[in-house]
């Protein structure tokens, strides 16, 4: 999803209540065309708490990670940044996250598999990407600031450590009224990743504090180191040592 396709207007595809552990939000799938050489429709969903349109609400936009989200990796923090996200969202009872199908930073499962690999033999996750023939990073914001703008939204408070988005968004002629971190514990296995992103990618990640967007962090994450079992418990409690 490079910044020069050609793309179409953007539609709904369908809005549904999504009961979740969190709350009660509402999903709307959003799809639109887009042309690269050949025709194809990209989509993402808006999960949504709340009126929208009072203030600046809350916005994550978060990128699918299969391993993260329904594996339970943990040599990512995706999965814990979207239920900080979402816990965030519902202690304020309104704001939203875009869910973005972008895995690996966009190069896709396969790939990101291939690039563990790589990892496992000893090389970071931007050398991994680049022996693969990929950017460091894959992904444009385009489509979620669309979105964004077409729920009437014009100003937001961000979750997110990436400053890429800051800017997709200030280009879209939305507002970051603040960048708020989203940053869960470190662990063992997600600990060097972290690092490049930090240092090679100009993440801005502290890598020490347990949660460092308020109370509800600190829930989220005991709701969620709970819910792993003690496996998760001991890793974090060796990253804390770091
Ligand atoms: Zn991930």
């Amino acid at each position: 999803m490079k910044a020069d396709h050609q793309t179409g207007m953007l539609k709904r595809a369908a809005t549904a209540r999504m009961p979740t552990k969190w709350g009660m939000f509402h999903a709307i799938g959003f799809k639109r065309e887009i042309t690269n050489g050949i025709p194809g429709v990209e989509t993402a969903l808006a999960i949504i708490m709340g009126d929208l349109r009072q203030d600046a609400p809350l916005l994550r936009i978060h990128s699918q990670c299969f391993t993260g989200e329904a594996l339970g990796s943990l040599r990512c923090d995706c999965g814990d940044q979207l239920a900080m996200a979402l816990q965030a969202i519902a202690d304020e009872g309104r704001g939203l996250v875009v869910y973005e199908y972008q895995e690996g930073r966009g190069i896709g499962l396969m790939a990101k598999l291939q690039a563990y690999e790589l990892q496992d033999a000893g090389i970071d996750t931007v050398a991994a990407n680049h022996a693969l023939g990929f950017k460091a990073d894959y992904r444009n914001f385009n489509l979620p600031a669309a979105i964004v703008r077409d729920l009437g939204v014009s100003r937001v408070r961000l979750l997110t450590n990436n400053q890429r988005k800051v800017y997709a968004l200030c280009d879209a002629g939305i507002e970051v009224v603040a960048r708020i971190p989203c940053e869960p514990a470190p662990t063992p296995y997600s600990l060097a990743y972290l690092r490049t992103k930090k240092e090679r990618m100009g993440h801005a990640l502290s890598l020490r504090h347990y949660g460092n967007i308020g109370s509800f962090a600190s829930r989220a994450a005991s709701d969620m180191f709970a819910w792993r079992g003690s496996d998760h418990s001991r890793a974090v409690n060796v990253a804390r040592e770091f």
